[in-house]
């Protein structure tokens, strides 16, 4: 079966990770502020590692006050973690239609979500595309709004130029094990705010009062004092090391993703049925590899002919606000609603080869005669 996705290792995340067991210190230590400093280099800016993605997310909103009565500005086709980590505060996630060629904040409909209860906008970098970042960030200006990027798909994509995390205001990164690099589980938060960065600092362990410094340092917190509501989700030594090798390993596990893709362009170019969104990929990093298949009747015959042919494919993602919690019905995308019935994701990790895409993207033709 050639799966939909899958994390890349070698003996070197084996081997470090042994030596962290060798040294006994499995918690949040010394081999965390090493990642956070390469991480930090790599960015450009400062970087707080946290237990996951969706906790990156939560805690950056909390940082910035994100309250009950306050209201998230946020694409609905996104994982549901984008929407929990709002409501997780008691804030509101308000969905926004996305734009039919990039999938991304569709900015007509960001303008018109924004009320006198919003506080923040969450853009969605999907598939490792970010859309007009650059006009998002406009609006916020002007509104005087944070941007929370949920930056899960994009690590090491550029942007006119510049790393996603190097510039805005905040951009959060998932580890987790089939994102562009992993750390097990994980994630991080990378900012220029120096004071947003700080608490969360705190927030991780508990609230507890510069636990983080005390930690790097070997030592422990016995007497301290709490501030503020914290939470339990730091990032541990195990996989701070699977993360250190992974980012070492980060120029060969881009550039294959990147070369995957480009080979699944060359078959979809040009073809009248199925859409592909046009990234240029000597800039971005593709989490994902999504096509649109247009008058597809039944996708659910088409995932499961796929599969007979040993091929795993995905959804990313069903429409979050359909989903009970966040109001059913209340919300009516056009794009979303048209655009999520014909998405289909195509395997894509950097196990795969040249030949793999070849295999799939024919399996494909044939199925839907294009
Ligand atoms: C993976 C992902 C997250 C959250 O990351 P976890 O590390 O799994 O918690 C958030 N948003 C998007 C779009 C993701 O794909």
């Amino acid at each position: 079966m050639i799966r939909l996705s899958k994390c890349n290792l070698t003996n070197q995340e084996k081997k470090a990770v042994i030596n962290i067991m060798n040294a006994q210190y499995l918690g949040m230590g010394q081999e965390v502020m090493a990642f956070e400093k390469k991480l930090s280099n790599f960015f450009g800016r400062e970087t707080v590692c946290v237990v996951n993605g969706t906790f990156a997310l939560m805690l950056a909103l909390d940082a910035i006050n994100i309250r009950k009565e306050d209201e998230v500005i946020v694409p609905s086709i996104t994982y549901i973690s984008s929407f929990q980590s709002i409501s997780a505060l008691g804030a509101t996630p308000i969905p926004c239609d996305i734009d039919p060629f990039t999938m991304t904040m569709d900015i007509n409909d960001l303008k018109r979500k924004i009320s006198k209860k919003t506080k923040a906008i969450m853009p969605v970098h999907y598939a490792g595309g970010v859309g007009n970042l650059e006009e998002i960030y406009k609006i916020a200006k002007n509104k005087n709004l944070r941007v929370i990027e949920d930056a899960a798909h994009a690590f090491g994509t550029k942007y006119k130029g510049k790393l996603i995390g190097n510039f805005g205001d905040i951009a959060c990164f998932s580890f987790d094990g089939i994102k562009n690099i992993t750390s097990g589980e994980g994630g991080c938060v990378v900012s220029n705010d120096k004071k947003i960065l700080t608490k969360i600092k705190n927030t991780r362990l508990l609230g507890v009062h510069k636990d983080t410094e005390k930690r790097f340092a070997n030592k422990r917190s016995f007497k301290f004092d709490v501030k503020y509501q914290g939470w339990r989700c730091h990032m541990s030594n195990i996989m701070a090391a699977i993360g250190i090798v992974q980012l070492s390993r980060f120029n060969f596990l881009s550039k294959k993703r990147q070369l995957l893709a480009k080979r699944y362009d060359s078959y979809f170019r040009n073809n009248k049925n199925i859409y592909f969104i046009e990234h240029d990929y000597d800039n971005v990093v593709p989490h994902i590899y999504v096509i649109r298949i247009y008058n597809l009747k039944n996708r659910e015959l088409l995932i499961k002919n796929l599969k007979k042919k040993g091929i795993e494919t995905g959804i990313h993602y069903q429409p979050n606000h359909k989903l009970s919690l966040y109001s059913g019905n209340k919300y009516y995308l056009p794009n979303t609603e048209k655009i999520s019935k014909e998405i289909l994701t195509l395997p894509l990790h950097p196990s795969l080869t040249l030949k793999n895409i070849d295999y799939i993207a024919q399996s494909l033709k044939k199925l839907i005669n294009f």
